[in-house]
C-alpha cells in the first residue's frame, strides 16, 4: 500500500521532515488546511515556535482536525510539535492539543543545550539501548507524565522522546541529524498490531 504522510506547514522546520520522509521512500504532503487531513496517513507537527503554531491552529481551524486525526492514525511531533502535543505547558499563550499526557515546560535545558548535539539513549527495544547524537534548540522538558506513556529515549535522565498508541513526542530534532529511526518507526509500518508490538516491546 502506498501512504502518504504529512507534514504541517504553518511554521518552522517542515522541509527537513519531507526530505527525510522522501529519504525512506515514504511520499510526503504539505498539510495546511482541513481537507488536507483527507489525503494523509500519518502526520508530523514540526519544530518551529510553540507561542505561533498554537495561534495558527486557531487561525487555519485546524484543531479539531488534527484531534479527530489523531484517533485513528500516527502522528509524532517534534520540539515545538512536542509541545502542541501536550497536556499542559508552562506558558499561557500556547494552548496545547493535549494529545499526549505530559506535563512540559518550554525552553528548560537553557543555554547549554541551546542548538546543539547531545547523546541521547534510545531504547530500541526492552534489552537494547542505542547512543543516538541528536539536535536540541531550546528544547522543552518533559516534567511529568501519565500511565499510559513510554519514555522511549533520555538524555541525561530526562524523558526526550515520549510514546503513547499512536502519538510520538520528541524534544529533539532527528530530522537535522539524518535520524531516520523515528520516521520509520511511525510511518514505515503503521497499523493497531504495530502499535501494540511496539508498546508491547518498551513495556517494562
Ligand atoms: N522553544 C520553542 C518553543 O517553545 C521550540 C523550539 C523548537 O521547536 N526547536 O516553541
Amino acid at each position: 500500500m502506498v501512504i502518504t504522510i504529512g507534514v504541517l506547514e504553518l511554521q518552522g522546520g517542515f522541509d527537513l521532515h519531507h526530505k527525510m520522509l522522501k529519504k525512506i521512500g515514504i511520499n510526503s504532503f504539505g498539510v495546511k488546511v482541513e481537507t488536507d487531513f483527507k489525503k494523509i496517513d500519518g502526520l508530523i507537527i514540526p519544530g518551529g515556535e510553540s507561542t505561533t503554531l498554537s495561534l495558527l491552529l486557531d487561525t487555519f481551524k485546524l484543531r479539531n482536525a488534527i484531534l479527530e486525526f489523531a484517533k485513528s492514525y500516527p502522528i509524532m511531533g517534534t520540539c515545538a510539535g512536542l509541545i502542541m502535543m501536550s497536556k499542559s505547558i508552562d506558558d499561557e499563550r500556547v494552548k496545547p492539543l493535549g494529545l499526549l499526557d505530559i506535563i512540559v515546560k518550554r525552553n528548560a535545558y537553557g543555554r547549554q543545550v541551546m542548538s546543539s548535539q547531545e547523546k541521547v539513549i534510545f531504547a530500541l527495544n526492552k534489552e537494547r539501548n542505542i547512543e543516538l547524537f541528536s539536535t536540541f534548540i531550546r528544547a522543552p522538558r518533559i516534567k511529568d507524565y501519565g500511565n499510559d506513556v513510554i519514555i522511549i529515549a533520555k538524555f541525561k535522565d530526562y524523558p526526550v522522546a515520549v510514546f503513547s498508541r499512536n502519538l510520538l513526542g520528541l524534544a529533539f530534532h532527528p530530522e537535522i541529524d539524518g535520524i531516520d529511526i523515528f520516521h520509520r518507526m511511525m510511518f514505515d509500518n503503521y497499523s493497531e498490531f504495530y502499535y501494540k508490538k511496539l508498546k508491547e516491546n518498551y513495556a517494562a
